[in-house]
């Protein structure tokens, strides 16, 4: 039996990054992982700015009283004429400061008539400017390598002028279901038959995370059914999930499948529940991972275990989401001998907490979709209510 936490960190280093890249526009860079560090080019603001709507003036200038004569409005957009001493200039949130002022009064504090303005409180020097390269000064790292670029990194690359960015391709994943009992959603049923939950699961899962189900493949029970996928898959694609046929029944055939294509198979007992059978293989240079076949443990296992790897050859910097700590609404009697990751809400307020749902069998899918969350649990524990475990949140560990 293998440990929960080193199944996960050994799936994780099972690969590298892709090298695959590609140069895109603003427009298609969101949630694709960014493939060089970007470095600051610009200051920005570029160039000393007001913050307010005012007057910009030299503060040597101020005196309790003494008006001084409005010589030019500068609205944003315009360049505007140094200021001489004992002059004031009219403008705006965003136009730049004439050379020689240093100091703006917001509009409030002052009183305009016949060209001249009276400033009614006494300023501090250098207030109401932003400075030139305050925010970002050339040169500065600005994006690392590795962050999956969402609208407030783009918001950044445009303001640096930079209209693409190089990212890595997308992660092309291949899924493989097994099993003599299934037929596709969308066609007539046998009562003997159940419909194909898991290649539609998966490959959601794997969109979801920003890499492309390129490929989603089903094996009958024999031999030569799964080497023909495997092959196909193996071919097209970076990754390779297949689902079921890994225990240790007579058409559990997965295994030695791929051992006839070669691969050397390490099949765990992962101490979790749901999902103990999960095998990771290398074949043709490519990672392979075996899932469980009941779609509750598919699901399960996915997002906690195997989740990792394909950030981790997404190119992403961080690989393992956050987890937290949240007081479970339950008590839980454990002695398995395997940790066990309930099917959770979240349930915000003043305290949040953890409602479990109340079937926590392994055959029960209708718990997924009201599921916010995977709950932790120890194994060989009891859990009193109102104990603290760890919480994985589906929209981080998904995601
Ligand atoms: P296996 O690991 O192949 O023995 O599958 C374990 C259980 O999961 C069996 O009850 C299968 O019928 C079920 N199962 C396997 N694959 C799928 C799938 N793609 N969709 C729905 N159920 C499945
Ligand atoms: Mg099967």
């Amino acid at each position: 039996m293998m440990e929960f936490d080193q199944a996960q960190a050994q799936l994780a280093q099972a690969a590298q990054a892709i090298t695959r890249r590609e140069t895109l526009p603003l427009a298609s860079l969101a949630g694709r992982v960014l493939a060089q560090d970007i470095l600051a080019t610009l200051d920005l603001p570029p160039a000393d700015n007001s913050a307010m709507d005012g007057y910009a003036i030299r503060h040597a200038d101020y005196q309790a009283g003494r008006a001084l004569p409005v010589t030019q409005r500068v609205f944003a957009g315009d360049m505007p004429a140094a200021l001489a001493p004992g002059q004031a200039a009219r403008l705006f949130t965003g136009s730049l400061m004439p050379e020689g002022a240093d100091t703006v009064v917001m509009q409030e504090d002052t009183r305009e008539a016949d060209g001249q303005v009276e400033i009614l409180q006494a300023p501090r020097a250098g207030q109401h400017v932003r400075k030139r390269g305050e925010d970002t000064a050339a040169g500065q790292p600005l994006l690392a390598a590795g962050t999956v670029l969402q609208a407030a990194h783009i918001a950044l690359l445009a303001s640096q002028g930079l209209a693409q960015a190089e990212v890595y391709g997308r992660l092309r994943v291949g899924i493989l279901t097994t099993g003599d009992e299934l037929v596709p959603p969308g066609s007539p049923r046998q009562p003997q038959q159940i419909y194909n939950s898991n290649g539609a699961m998966l490959a959601a899962l794997a969109e979801g995370m920003g890499a492309e189900a390129a490929h989603v493949l089903h094996a009958r029970d024999d031999e030569a059914s799964l080497s023909a996928a495997f092959a196909r898959l193996l071919r097209d694609c970076d990754l390779v999930l297949s689902v079921g046929g890994v225990s240790v029944g007579e058409r559990d055939l997965v295994k030695p499948v791929l051992e006839s294509m070669g691969a050397s198979l390490a099949l765990w007992k992962v101490r979790m529940k749901p999902g103990k059978p999960v095998a990771l293989a290398h074949v043709q240079g490519k990672p392979l991972v075996c899932l469980p076949g009941n779609p509750v443990s598919a699901y399960a296992v996915f997002t906690v275990l195997v989740s990792p790897l394909l950030r981790r050859m997404q190119g992403r910097g961080e690989i393992y989401p956050r987890v937290d700590w949240v007081p479970l609404r339950t008590a839980r009697t454990r002695r398995d001998g395997r940790e066990e990751f309930l099917r959770v809400r979240y349930q915000a307020g003043e305290t949040p907490e953890l409602q479990a749902y109340g079937n926590q069998g392994s055959g029960v899918m209708s718990s997924l979709p009201w599921a916010s969350g995977l709950a932790r649990l120890p194994s060989d524990t009891d859990i009193g209510d109102g104990t603290r475990v760890r919480y994985y949140d589906l929209r981080l560990w998904q995601a």
